[in-house]
Order: structure tokens, then C-alpha cells, then sequence
């Protein structure tokens, strides 16, 4: 019996706290998929409106061309019979609703290439993308480095008042944090600052 090979559909994550380039990897693995001409479409919350209304943008300006929507279901009614491929930005913006909508996109044989910050700005894990994690075939955590001790972080540090969950971040709000510096009472700004080097004349 001969072996026909099949499109096998999959999930992969990519997750990490904010300025992780989690978006820049998203993007590169849907160009990568593009230049293999298999039909991408591409997907963000209408929450996040930080740069453009029809790009997902990382902040380093590459772009994709993506698709707005307000609820998770309206994926599923957007995502065209020929698309290959699906991208998610801002996942853990999405209602529960979008790990069912990634399962059933999988199940019919679509890569889904999600990117998502996987914790909020307390430490704390933040839905839904824990789930998303769970059934991902593929999960990659990247990290970004800690602006208050120059080493890898993991964390988003909120460095203005506020408690609300869902706030879209921006750059002046938040700064990457390793464990240690991560501080959830703390808002303020940190000064990265290195002693000279020995024998230096500075
Ligand atoms: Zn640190």
C-alpha cells in the first residue's frame, strides 16, 4: 500500500513577554510560508490599533498584511477554503472562543502560527493563551532583556499606574523584566547604568 501524503494541520505558539519580538517571528514564519506560495491569512483583535488597521506591525516595522476582527468566531467565517496557513497576533487579546477556533482550523489540515504575550503584567498567566500552549503541537518562548539589569527577561513591567488587565501595550508603558527585577508595586522607570571598566579613563 502506497503512502499519499496528506496536509497535516498544526498549532505552534509563540510566546514571551513584550519586546520578545514575538510578532517579528510570527511575521517571518508567514513570509517564509508565503514564499512557498501556500495562501496565508493573517488575523489581530480590533483591540489592538496601536499602528495600522489592516497590518500587524511589530515594532520594528516589518508588516504583514492581517485581517481586524472583534470576536474569535469571526475567524472562522473570514479564514477562505484555500488558506494553508493562519496567523494570530495578540492572542492572549481573543475570547476563550479562539482555542477552539485554532483545534477545529488544525483538525482541517491549517498550520496556525499564534503569537501572544504569555503572561499579563503581574506575573500571571494570561488567558487564554495557557490553553493555547497546551494543545500546541509547536511552542516557542522567546525572550527579550531586562532594562533594569541588562540580562534575559521574561516579564512585562507596567511603569505607569493602573491595574487593568487588558491595557495594549505600548512602548512607554511597559519595559522588559528578568525575574528578579520584576516588581508588580513598582512603576517607575529603570536606569540600566554600567559601572566603567577597571583601568578605564571615563
Ligand atoms: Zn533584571
Amino acid at each position: 500500500m502506497a503512502l499519499t501524503p496528506r496536509f497535516s494541520g498544526s498549532i505552534e505558539v509563540v510566546c514571551g513577554s513584550m519586546f520578545s519580538g514575538k510578532t517579528e517571528e510570527l511575521i517571518r514564519r508567514l513570509k517564509r510560508a508565503q514564499i512557498a506560495k501556500l495562501k496565508v491569512q493573517c488575523f489581530k483583535p480590533v483591540i489592538d490599533d496601536r499602528y495600522s488597521k489592516d497590518h500587524v506591525m511589530s515594532h520594528d516595522s516589518s508588516k504583514i498584511l492581517s485581517i481586524p476582527v472583534a470576536k474569535s468566531s469571526e475567524i472562522m467565517e473570514k479564514v477562505e477554503d484555500n488558506t494553508r496557513v493562519v496567523g494570530v497576533d495578540e492572542a492572549q487579546f481573543f475570547d476563550a472562543g479562539i482555542v477552539e477556533i485554532c483545534q477545529k482550523l488544525a483538525n482541517r489540515g491549517v498550520r496556525v502560527v499564534v503569537a501572544g504575550l504569555d503572561m499579563d503584567y503581574l506575573g500571571n498567566p494570561f488567558e487564554p493563551m495557557p490553553k493555547l500552549l497546551a494543545i500546541a503541537e509547536n511552542v516557542t518562548k522567546l525572550h527579550a532583556i531586562c532594562m533594569a539589569c541588562g540580562t534575559e527577561a521574561s516579564r512585562s513591567q507596567r511603569i505607569v499606574a493602573g491595574d487593568d488587565q487588558i491595557s495594549v501595550g505600548s512602548k512607554e508603558q511597559y519595559e522588559a523584566r528578568c525575574r528578579s527585577c520584576h516588581d508588580i508595586n513598582e512603576t517607575k522607570q529603570s536606569t540600566l547604568t554600567f559601572p566603567p571598566i577597571e583601568g578605564s579613563k571615563a
